[in-house]
């Protein structure tokens, strides 16, 4: 069988990377992400089935789409999920099978979703401080966050495992010289994120984000950081302690997009393609997969809409405009 031709869009990127929300619900309620009453969710039938994203993960994967993230909204709110992660990791094309999860579950479910063949774990934590973190989540979650990391990190096949923080100015300076300790003192690989305008407060302007650069800063004048090379399409820039103990990274979208290599695509729960996170154009796979579109008309979908994939995203532009869905609609 010839090899197919690989997924690229109208820029000359080569997709190789897909990012999936199994469901847009959330145990949780972080500021940046939902409001306090939670949003209106999807019924149950407007939700991708298992069997419905694996054929689509199908598709993609056999175009070059290797790595597939899994999230959400709460990915291991979603009921049985490590089958669904068995059956992706089942496929022969999916390289790479990610998870990013808020942690509140991963005490119950981290040997399952090992054992089911998820590679790397991607955990969010916004403050090391049991108050804050509730004040951040509006849950009084932390000890049972960080339960479920210890449980994860008992397993070898888990590791690296990596911590995310966003970054808000006038909350996240107090947490950057703990979690540099943090990651100093655990084996985990802390990240922090910048804040981008997807909450669904609409609370978000350019003076709330505590930049990538300000907080590495700050690191680096109590703990000497040194620069780890750059892969092609990784969103963190990634140091190193100086003194060899651990690893911090930083993922800049605001203040320093990494758009001209970008190689994601986006699936909604609903099964919307989206090709950046602030696109305001989606293609919907459900229907035509619910109407038994054949495989290749699915990749023919695929390819179409990848073609169009935005050159960048436009947050520091006059005239930006955001998506109408919210992260936790979309899957960070
Ligand atoms: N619920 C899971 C979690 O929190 O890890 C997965 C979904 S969550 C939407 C994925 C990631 O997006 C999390 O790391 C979260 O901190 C991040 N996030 C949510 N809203 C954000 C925003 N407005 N700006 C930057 N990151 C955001
Ligand atoms: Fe839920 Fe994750 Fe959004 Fe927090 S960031 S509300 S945990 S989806």
């Amino acid at each position: 069988m010839s090899r197919p031709e690989p997924l690229v869009d109208g820029h000359g990127r080569r997709i190789a990377d897909v990012r999936i929300s199994v469901t847009d619900r959330c145990n949780f309620r972080c500021q940046y992400c939902m409001p306090a009453d939670g949003l209106p969710w999807l019924e149950r039938d407007q939700v991708l089935s298992f069997e419905e994203i694996a054929r689509l993960v199908g598709v993609l994967a056999r175009i070059g789409v290797h790595d597939v993230r899994l999230t959400g909204g709460e990915p291991l709110v979603r009921r049985d999920f490590p089958r669904l992660a068995a059956m992706l990791a089942a496929i022969d094309e999916v390289r790479d099978l990610s998870l990013t999860t808020n942690g509140y579950l991963l005490e119950r479910d981290a040997g399952a979703l090992v054992a089911a063949g998820i590679d790397r774990f991607n955990v969010s934590v916004d403050s090391l401080q049991r108050d804050r973190f509730f004040e951040m989540t509006r849950r009084d979650a932390l000890p049972q966050v960080l339960r479920g990391l210890e449980v994860l990190a008992g397993f070898p096949e888990a590791h690296p495992i990596k911590v995310n923080a966003v970054g808000l100015r006038g909350f996240t300076e107090d947490e950057v010289l703990p979690f540099a300790r943090f990651a100093r003192e655990h084996p985990y690989e802390v990240r922090f994120i910048e804040f981008m305008p997807l909450d669904a407060d609409r609370a978000w302007d350019l003076a709330k984000v505590l930049t990538g650069e300000e907080i590495r800063a700050a690191i680096h004048a109590v703990h000497p950081l040194e620069p780890a090379p750059r892969e092609p399409g990784a969103t963190a820039r990634v140091y190193h302690f100086a003194d060899g103990r651990g690893k911090i990274g930083f993922i800049n979208p605001v203040s320093d997009p990494f758009c001209a290599d970008c190689d994601r695509i986006r699936l909604t729960a609903e099964g919307k393609l989206r090709t950046c996170l602030f696109s305001l154009h989606e293609t919907d796979l459900r229907a035509p997969l619910r109407a038994g579109a054949d495989d290749a008309e699915l990749e023919r979908l695929i390819r179409t809409a990848v073609w169009r994939k935005e050159l960048k995203h436009r947050v520091n532009e006059p005239g930006f405009r955001r998506p109408a869905r919210t992260m936790s609609q979309i899957g960070g």
